[in-house]
């Protein structure tokens, strides 16, 4: 007998099919026993009764997390009777259960609220919780809707390196890596010089890479590996155009969650994000004046929090974009504002209190690039491959960066940003604690 996925049952009401999954739950009421059998699409209820004596027999030995295909008919039930999570209008009497694997003893049930570390220790197994489930539903989709999006704003997707020669950012700390002929190579911190390079055969091209950065802060927001969500784009006026794509995208990613996983937004106690006609956009210095705040090069987090605030209540909008940070703030290709000068043509995007996103017109002349470098103590030497870009013809063009683990996050509104990412890496752990 083919397998019958859960969510398909309703259309089989009356039939025998097989089904197979892990035991979520079992409840014995007297005779019975029930159990809540999940499969990739959803969560059925069974139930085993003393005419099926063998199956009986299996499910007194039945716990959480064993592997079980089952036979047996379905039948319709009413929806009262529903256990919480699991699908309506069916259920399965159950003739036959075969074990394909058995679990140990569960260290803490699962869905019980169990503190960060110990939800990381145990990833093999609390990613199966209905709660990670519904996170990495949402990051995958909001990683599809992106890439769509994207797509069909003519952009060509490419891979980045992660193993480079030289920290891009010049700035974020990397980390180095043994490489052949007793070289020493480093994780990407960014595939900003490699997008760049791609505006080159494609005009307008993205990526989505790994980023590595040796933060040795440990902070809600910043993972040692974090993923980004990149692109750049040439044949451009200003920074308003990339803000404008990135706005397109942002859109439509949040149109396809909306319409597919309104559900999720609800378990988790938020709702789909706030998306006006335009996204407001302030530079720096409106943002901190209406704060009441004196100038600033930068924002803090707790200013960021604050013009969100600003930005929702005013506006109707879960997110606002900040222009015109000093240039000097900014990393060394940014290019300059000519009559804001020494303000730049760089942004960020703030999401619900939190940057998710920074971009930027970039410097596409060579000799302004080469001179920039030199302003700021960086041997063109060391850039000389990045560099050929640029002599050999590259359009004004900019782009920008979304960490996609920040945007799950706040998108579900999950105060920690590991708890965004499947398999975190921060300074304590890489999978297993590095303490111990
Ligand atoms: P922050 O100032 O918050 O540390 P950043 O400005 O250094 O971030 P960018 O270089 O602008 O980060 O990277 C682009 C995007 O990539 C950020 O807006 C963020 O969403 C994401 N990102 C960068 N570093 C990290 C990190 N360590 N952990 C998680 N996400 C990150
Ligand atoms: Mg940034």
């Amino acid at each position: 007998m083919e397998r019958t996925l859960n969510n398909d049952l309703p259309a089989a009401v009356g039939k025998t099919v097989k089904i197979a999954g892990w035991v979520d739950v079992r409840r014995d009421h007297g005779k019975l026993i029930f159990l809540d059998i999940r499969d990739r699409s959803g969560i059925v209820q069974v139930v085993v009764t003393p005419k099926a004596a063998e199956a009986l027999e299996t499910a007194k030995e039945l716990r959480a997390q064993w592997v079980v295909e089952i036979e047996g008919e379905v039948k319709a039930r009413p929806e009262n009777m529903r256990s919480e999570g699991a699908l309506g209008g069916v259920e399965v009497g159950v003739q036959k259960i075969a074990i394909l694997s058995r679990a140990h003893e569960l260290p803490f049930e699962l869905g019980t609220d169990v503190n960060i570390d110990t939800h990381l220790d145990n990833l093999p197994l609390t990613l199966r919780s209905a709660r990670s489930r519904d996170i990495f539903t949402m990051q995958s989709a909001i990683l599809g809707a992106y890439r769509t999006s994207l797509r069909e704003q003519g952009f060509t997707e490419f891979i980045a390196p992660a193993l480079v020669g030289g920290d891009a950012e010049g700035g974020a700390a990397a980390f180095k890596v043994d490489y052949y002929y007793d070289q020493t190579a480093y994780l990407a911190t960014s595939p900003q010089f490699y997008k760049q390079i791609m505006v080159g055969p494609f005009e307008r091209a993205f990526t989505v890479a790994k980023i590595f950065r040796a933060e040795k802060s440990a902070t809600t927001r910043h993972l040692s590996e974090a993923t980004c969500l990149d692109f750049e784009m040439g044949f451009i006026e200003n920074e308003r155009e990339p803000m404008k794509v990135l706005e397109n995208t942002i859109r439509y990613t949040v149109e396809q969650v909306t319409k597919e996983h309104g559900d999720i937004f609800a378990r988790f106690g938020t709702t789909a994000p706030l998306m006006p006609a335009e996204i407001p956009i302030l530079t720096l210095k409106d943002a901190l004046q209406t704060l009441g705040k004196a100038e600033a090069p930068d924002m803090e987090p707790e200013d960021e929090r604050a013009i969100c605030e600003w930005a929702k209540k005013e506006k109707d909008s879960d997110f606002v974009f900040i222009t015109r940070y000093p240039t000097k703030k900014r990393a060394f290709y940014t290019y300059e504002e000519p009559s804001e000068a020494p303000y730049s043509r760089g942004f960020d995007l703030l999401f619900r209190g939190l940057e998710i996103n920074s971009g930027a017109q970039r410097i596409h002349d060579y000799d302004t690039l080469v001179a920039r470098m030199n302003d700021r103590g960086l041997d063109p030497g060391k850039f000389s491959y990045y560099l050929q870009a640029f002599k050999y013809g590259l359009p004004p063009h900019g782009g920008s960066s979304t960490g996609l683990e920040r945007f799950t996050a706040r998108m579900l509104e999950i105060p920690n940003v590991k708890e965004a990412t499947a398999f975190p890496r921060d300074i304590n752990r890489i999978d297993t604690r590095l303490s111990e």
